[in-house]
């Protein structure tokens, strides 16, 4: 059984240093989902993530493209959101499995639209609207996932 941990998200600058924080783990190898409404957070989280990870540029939200790679010291990263993506089998034309079954780190925004084609997340990060900020909930689904939990204790 692995374990979950939430975290409330006052403000924005709280979603950049969850984001930091989850960046201290070597991400090799690792799929992240990230659930939760428009507006919830996810890409915010994101970009915060890939840029604490070394990556000085504009990330840009993939809701066009399905997939924007990046590349950090060697670490293939891959920012998938899946929203506008009417089948699953889409993600065949665009490359999925060399995405997924490599070394690479995929960060997975709407992951319901790719049900079937995607592998089991090591981690999958839940955002809600809040009264105030946003509630974030960390589960963990392998020992790789529970590192990136570690690293928020
Ligand atoms: P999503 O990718 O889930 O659709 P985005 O990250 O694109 O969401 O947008 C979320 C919006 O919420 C952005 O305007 C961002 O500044 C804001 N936001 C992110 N985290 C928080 C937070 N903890 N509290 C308040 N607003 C936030
Ligand atoms: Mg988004």
């Amino acid at each position: 059984m692995f374990q979950c941990i939430s975290r409330h998200l006052l403000d924005e600058a709280a979603t950049l240093d969850l984001g930091a924080q989850l960046a201290q783990v070597n991400p090799e190898s690792s799929i992240v989902f990230l659930q939760g409404d428009l507006g919830a957070g996810k890409t915010t989280l994101v970009r915060a993530w890939i840029q604490a990870l070394g990556y000085a540029g504009r990330v840009k939200s993939p809701t066009y493209t399905l997939v924007e790679p990046y590349e950090i010291q060697g670490q293939q990263i891959f920012h998938f959101d899946l929203y506008r993506m009417a089948d699953p089998e889409e993600l065949e034309y665009i490359g999925g499995r060399d995405y997924f079954f490599g070394q690479g780190f995929c960060l997975v925004e709407w992951p319901d639209k790719g049900e079937g084609m995607l592998p089991e997340p090591d981690l999958i990060i839940e955002l809600q609207v809040a009264k105030e900020g946003r509630q974030a909930e960390l589960c963990a689904y392998s020992n790789r996932g529970e590192q990136f939990l570690k690293a928020l204790e």
